[in-house]
């Protein structure tokens, strides 16, 4: 597999900027009718302590990530999402409420689309190229539904090791699969209330530095593509970051590796015809 300029593989880094809005769906979806601040606090750590601290460390390492958005966190957290606008990050639509697409029917669906292009427009004046899913679901009508909307790529499904073509309504959206074990909510995902979810336990970020970077190595070795999904609440958190540091100075001690932006390596998929 050869990538552009001749790289080996290629590494994408990406953070669902969620804020407290998924915390209060969970809230919501176990009847909780009371926002509890402290649960919601989990998720206002992310705009508020987090980006700053990924932001710079991104910098130093000239490093440009995607942020996938809900539209009512742009709507929240307008300066932070500037900033990361700013610093030339892509911008990528995540829903406007982080609803579960497949919880809702085709007109709420598109309402959430098109509330979530309105917010992050608002904001960057042009509309974002991709789509990840709220809460990693989607329902039958979402790939018909992005194809409509000029969608390049959506980064949601977890079917395949390289990118691929999706097919529909006579038009092409390259999916860009995601994979759980590079996922930091998995290890890390905690809250103490409701009791019911994410109790799983705080992995030591020594032993997620391993799985990821072997991970990476094995891609490497393969000429594959590395997608990393984070959320700045749980990655921007000062050990965590100090890994991710550290994860990106292993990625850059091998040769050819091409550190690209989602919306890049859809581009480069498209291109070449998507094999
Ligand atoms: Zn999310």
């Amino acid at each position: 597999m050869e990538w552009v300029d001749g790289a080996k593989c290629v590494a994408c880094l990406t953070f669902d900027l969620d804020a407290e809005i998924s915390w209060r769906n969970i809230l919501r979806r176990h009847k909780i009718e009371r926002d509890n601040p402290v649960v919601l606090s989990l998720g206002q750590y992310g705009p508020r302590a987090a980006v700053p601290r990924l932001l710079k460390l991104l910098d130093r390492h000239n490093v440009r990530a995607g942020f996938f958005i809900p539209g009512e966190v742009a709507e929240r957290y307008s300066s932070t999402v500037m900033e990361i606008y700013r610093e030339g990050h892509e911008i990528g639509h995540h829903g406007y409420s982080h609803r579960n697409p497949a919880s809702c029917s085709l007109q709420e669906e598109r309402d959430e689309l098109e509330k979530g292009f309105a917010a992050l427009k608002e904001l960057t004046g042009g509309k974002p190229k991709g789509y990840r899913a709220p809460a990693a679901d989607m329902s039958s009508n979402t790939y018909s539904l992005l194809s409509e909307y000029g969608l390049t790529y959506s980064s949601t499904m977890m079917g395949s090791d390289l990118p691929y073509i999706v097919e529909m309504d006579g038009k092409e959206i390259v999916e860009l699969p995601i994979r759980w074990i590079l996922d930091d909510w998995v290890f890390f995902g905690f809250n103490y209330f409701p009791a019911l979810e994410y109790q799983s336990g705080i992995s030591s970020h020594r032993k997620v530095f391993e799985i990821w970077s072997d991970e990476f190595d094995a891609v490497y070795e393969e000429g594959l593509y590395y997608m990393l999904t984070m959320h700045p609440q749980i990655m921007g958190v000062p050990s965590r970051a100090k890994m991710l540091e550290k994860l990106i100075q292993h990625m850059k001690s091998k040769k050819g590796v091409w550190f690209a932006t989602p919306l890049e390596i859809a581009r480069f998929w498209m291109e070449k015809g998507g094999k």
